[in-house]
């Protein structure tokens, strides 16, 4: 299987990009798959929702943008949870400026995924919340986009933003990316307005709106501060089992059936 690089972006902030990126790796990771995750946000939620320390990095994506580490130098397995991770801290915003005058400055990550990608079936890209260099990078260097949303009254507006930076990163520098789903996230079946958000998604998205919806629970907001995924703190947790079946539903979408030959 070729490896599918997945950049989970959405400039709104507090969305559950994070969260998803984190808890898909490691259902993934249960599912049998190899799995990277790569930090782009200087925040490094990511980083320290997989158990690594972000102050004391040796290396981190940092120096990978800017050509001075490789992935392979640079990645480090999350402490619990069977995947890894290119790591991420406050430097990595200095990459912003540091690569002004680079050439080829927004497929930084792109040339350097290329050297582990047959070491992966998925490459997870944590974006931060805006539409800035690092988020470019990881939008040059991906197959698809998801897309989390959290339904509420103003979800659906900034999509459209979204939807059109795709709109040029497709024309500009990677012709073939796509949504590959929309993501429902902390989602309060009870609250009218998130059913009717849902509904209007449902209309203008269709079959990119993926089937699992991942409720609000409050094991998946724990988890980071163990430096585990939702999926190693409460298996048995609602959130967690959820992420478990999207971990499924992707795969099912994206790895062509096995044909099983007929007796
Ligand atoms: P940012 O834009 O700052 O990077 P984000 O989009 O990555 O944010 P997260 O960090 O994943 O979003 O989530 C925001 C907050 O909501 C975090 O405190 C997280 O623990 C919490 N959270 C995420 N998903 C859920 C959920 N399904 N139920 C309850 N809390 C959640
Ligand atoms: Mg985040």
């Amino acid at each position: 299987m070729n490896s599918r690089v997945i950049a989970v972006a959405n400039q709104k902030g507090g969305v559950g990009k994070t969260t998803t990126v984190v808890n898909l790796a490691a259902g993934l990771a249960e599912l049998g798959r190899r799995v990277l995750i790569v930090d782009l946000d200087p925040q490094g939620n990511a980083t320290m929702g997989s158990g690594i320390a972000k102050q004391s990095l040796k290396l981190s994506g940092y120096d990978v943008l800017l050509g001075e580490a490789s992935i392979e130098e640079a990645r480090q397995p999350a402490k619990e949870g069977g995947y890894d991770v290119l790591p991420a801290n406050r430097d990595l915003g200095g990459a912003e400026l540091e690569l002004v005058n680079e050439l080829a400055r927004e497929a930084r990550l792109k040339n350097a995924l290329q050297a582990v990608e047959e070491q992966y079936d998925y490459v997870l890209i944590d974006c931060p919340p805006s539409l800035n260099l690092l988020t470019l990078n990881g939008l040059v260097a991906a197959h698809s986009v998801l897309i989390p949303m959290v339904c509420e009254y103003y979800a659906l507006e900034g999509l459209s933003d979204l939807v059109a930076t795709l709109r040029k990163v497709r024309v500009a520098v990677n012709p073939k990316i796509e949504i590959m789903g929309l993501l429902r996230t902390m989602f309060d079946a009870r609250n009218n307005l998130s059913q009717q958000v849902s509904e209007q998604l449902a209309r203008h998205f269709g079959a990119k709106v993926f089937d699992t919806v991942i409720p609000r629970n409050v094991r998946l907001a724990e988890a980071p501060s163990h430096g585990l995924p939702g999926l190693v703190y409460d298996r048995a947790s609602r959130g967690a089992q959820a992420y478990l079946t999207l971990a499924q539903e992707l795969a099912d979408r994206l790895e062509p059936a096995t044909i099983t030959p007929s007796v």
